[in-house]
This record gives structure tokens, sequence and C-alpha cells, in this order.
């Protein structure tokens, strides 16, 4: 898993690297397959359920699940990339959100706001703790800061399957739900938005956006629960 988890985040350093004002979302998928076939794994997402693109791009008012295809990304934009791979049977599962270029002070405000959260909830996924404590830490962090959590989709354990048991929601209460083993790996991943968490499916069937239109942030690792802590598997290597 920590080879899988590696991989993924290399490529979504490349999808950080190389977004731009003008470049379509189909080009940035055929970089995201390339780069990580070259490095001997799978796209976990194409095919699944039917998903036709590699990885998921969902841009501004867009949540999750974008298909990527002919449209450019627009300075001002944000974009979130999700992204898995499988190698030698086992998943890998993250996402961020980026700026393309510059953006807006709520825009800057909610990527960050996104990334701490789950950072807050990747602080309780200990050895003795509930899962509760993780869906707890992400929405009252975020809530804290004037955003509202994303009801719908929530994170999952991850493994030989890219979506198992247990869900993880990114909302509910301390002390409540199954407790934290080591050994255990889930992907925790909050989607935030600047307005209401209520959201829509697009007419392909597979984008997510918020109702009211309001901008959405994601963020997503895949974590283990070892020597009774949160290690994180889809963290790029330091240098
Ligand atoms: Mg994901
Ligand atoms: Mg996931």
């Amino acid at each position: 898993m920590r080879e899988a988890g590696k991989i993924t985040a290399k490529i979504l350093d490349l999808l950080r690297k190389s977004t731009k004002s003008g470049i379509s979302t189909k080009e940035l998928d055929i970089i995201a397959e390339r780069e990580t076939k070259a490095l001997g794994a799978k796209p976990a997402f194409k095919g699944y359920g039917g998903f036709p693109g590699s990885v998921c791009i969902s841009i501004n008012d867009e949540i999750v699940h974008g298909i990527p295809g002919k449209r450019t990304l627009q300075e001002g934009d944000i974009v979130s990339y999700d992204y898995g791979v499988i190698i030698n049977g086992f998943y890998s599962d993250s996402a961020i959100t980026v700026p393309v270029g510059e953006v807006s002070p709520l825009a800057h405000n909610l990527i960050k706001t996104t990334e701490e959260s789950m950072m807050a909830g990747i602080a309780m996924a200990r050895a003795g703790g509930r899962l509760g404590d993780i869906s707890s830490a992400i929405q009252k962090y975020a809530e804290s800061m004037g955003f509202s959590v994303i009801r719908e989709y929530t994170g999952h354990g991850v493994g030989r399957d890219l979506h198992e048991d247990p869900m993880v929601p990114n909302f509910g209460v301390a002390g409540r739900g199954m407790e934290l083993k080591n050994g255990l790996v889930i992907a925790i991943e909050p989607m935030l938005s600047a307005g209401s968490w209520k959201t829509k499916v697009g007419s392909d069937h597979w984008l997510v956006s918020t109702m009211d239109g309001s901008l959405s942030a994601h963020f997503e690792h895949t974590v283990c629960v070892r020597n009774g802590e949160a290690e994180i598997l889809t963290k790029l290597d330091e240098k």
C-alpha cells in the first residue's frame, strides 16, 4: 500500500505542477495516465463504475467526479484532482485542490481550510479513538472557519478494493462509531463548500456540483493507523 500511496503522491504533484491557464483537463488526464504506467501502476478510477477518465477533475463549483475533456483551465479557477492507483493488488486514493494563477481571497481561504480540516481529521486517526473523532474534528474546524461540509460524499476504507468499509463521514460526533485499531487503512477526504453543503449531479450522471453554485474544494489522503498513530501513505517524499 505504501508503493501505491507514493505513486499517487507523485502523480498529484505532477498534476499540481502541470496546472496552468489554457491546458485542457483531457491533457492533464493523459499526463497522469502515462506517468502512472511508466511507474508500473494502473490508474484506479479508469473504468471504475464505468468512469471514463483516469483523474477526476472538478473545477470551481464542481465538487467531485468531473470527467476530463475539452474544457481548459482559466486564470482564477480552483481545480480539484482526485486520483488513485492500483499496484500489486493494492489501491491508494488522494486528492488536492490547486489554484490556477491568482485566485480570490475566498478561494484561497477555502483551499487552505479544506486541507487543514483534513489534517485535523488525520490527527484523530489514533488507535483507541473512534471514527466519530475524525468526523467531528473535520466538521468543527471547517465550520469554525465559516465553511460547510459536504454530507453526501464521505471517506472510506481502502486496501484490496478502492472503496471498503468503514464509511468515514466528514461530520459527526466525537466518541461515536467504530473503534480505531492499528492496521486500519482509510481515506480521509473532506469536501468543503463556501456556501451550502447541498449538491446536485450533472446530466452525465457523474459530475457533482454545489446546488447553489458556490466554490468547493477537496483534499484526501490514504492514512494507516500504525503504532497507535496516523501514518499518511499518500504523502510526497521530502526533497
Ligand atoms: Mg479520491
Ligand atoms: Mg476516496
